[in-house]
């Protein structure tokens, strides 16, 4: 059982979930509603759908009449019983309903920020790190999220399921005994049914030097019934650890806290990644709950992202200064397990970039000029005899 504290947002209502039952003509029935394959087929993806459970702006009408030509909209029955049906500036609505601005090029905007594709040496491989490499696993995932780094990738049918490349990210890896680590991401890798993603979890597992292997999934917070017993097992059998994406702490509903307790109890280590975005989360209030949620929830916050310049995407972008002063007002003043580490990664494939405020203010012959969270200023003396 969760406990009363763990979440403590309203549930949703039944009527919410009849009213998006019905633009399939279907009844509400709470064991399709909490079948994750029912879930998948019932996703929202176009405007007429939209138009009948949420008030959308002329923005949104705009955005959703245009841009799935760019990139795919989509949102689960699940996700789409949480957006605010009055309010356009629903901080979970901003995230997956497009809008006008996505058809809007700032200067900086790329197609292909980090610079994945220059450095693939194998179809859906990025090996950028060292002892690290990204295998992006499919093209789809359960929703959309307006600002994803990999729209050019995501969504648009040219990537062939791992299942039909992974002969040949097999051979990559096994030649490559410096790489220890892999990170599969995507597309969302826990769309993939148990049996495929045991077979994959199995092959990257029988490699010596893989010591180390992370999905990357947004699964989670989209679509929570996923995260059945048997999937647990198939994670813990191949001692994965999971990175999910919350950028809300509207996204830590009942159902997201039950999803988290089976990972958690099945021994799966949870981390969780969060795109600061504008009018989304950047402030230090929601920040702060969203992070102090995921700790109820046994999920540590690893990194927050400055948003990437992907094309379409500079409404939802903040500037740097905006983040160093957010992650300021949490580092100290919250225990650091609340306090994920701020990155910008490098455009043009420079790899992830840690910032924050300066605290080493000056370190020479021995002496560090430290600067604390409070602002005030302390030394440190290496030890004279080395
Ligand atoms: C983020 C990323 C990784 C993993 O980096 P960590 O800092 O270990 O989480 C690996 N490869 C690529 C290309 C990445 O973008």
């Amino acid at each position: 059982m969760i406990q009363n504290n763990v979440v403590d947002k309203p549930v949703v209502t039944t009527t919410r979930r009849e009213e998006i039952c019905q633009i399939f003509g279907e009844t509400y029935n709470p064991e399709l509603w909490n079948d994750w394959r029912w879930q998948m087929r019932h996703r929202l993806t176009k405007l007429e759908h939209f138009q009948q459970v949420l008030r959308l702006t002329p923005a949104e009408e705009k955005g959703l009449a245009i841009a799935p030509e760019k990139f795919a909209v989509a949102v689960t029955p699940y996700f789409a019983s949480l957006l605010d049906s009055e309010d356009p500036l629903c901080p979970l609505r901003l995230q997956v309903i497009p809008r006008s601005e996505e058809l809007l090029v700032d200067a900086a905007d790329m197609v292909d920020p980090c610079g994945e594709d220059h450095d693939s040496p194998v179809a859906g491989l990025v090996h950028r790190y060292p002892d690290r490499v990204l295998l992006l696993a499919l093209d789809s995932c359960a929703a959309y999220c307006r600002y994803c780094t990999r729209s050019r990738l995501v969504s648009q049918g040219e990537m062939y399921p791992v299942t039909r490349r992974l002969d040949a990210i097999v051979a990559y890896l096994e030649e490559h005994t410096e790489v220890r680590d892999v990170l599969i991401s995507g597309g969302d890798p826990l769309l993939m049914a148990d049996e495929p993603l045991d077979k994959l979890l199995g092959r990257l597992r029988a490699i010596p030097h893989i010591e180390f292997v992370r999905i990357g999934s947004r699964v989670p917070s989209f679509l929570p019934t996923r995260i059945t017993p048997e999937l647990v097992a198939v994670l813990r059998k191949h001692r994965v650890w999971l990175s999910l994406h919350f950028c809300h702490v509207r996204e830590l509903t009942q159902e997201v806290a039950q999803a988290c307790d089976l990972l958690a109890d099945g021994g799966i280590p949870l981390g969780s990644q969060t795109v600061l975005l504008k009018n989304v989360n950047d402030s230090e209030q929601t920040l702060k709950q969203l992070f102090h949620g995921l700790l109820k929830l046994r999920v540590r916050p690893y990194y927050l992202y400055q948003c990437d310049p992907v094309v379409g995407t500079s409404h939802l972008r903040t500037s740097v200064q905006t983040g160093i002063d957010l992650i300021s007002k949490l580092r100290g003043h919250t225990t650091g397990y609340a306090v994920p580490t701020y990155v910008i990664d490098a455009p043009g494939g420079g790899g992830k970039v840690p910032i924050q405020a300066d605290t080493l203010l000056a370190y020479s012959n021995g002496t560090a000029k430290l600067r604390n969270w409070e602002g005030e200023m302390y030394t440190y003396v290496d030890p004279a005899l080395q």
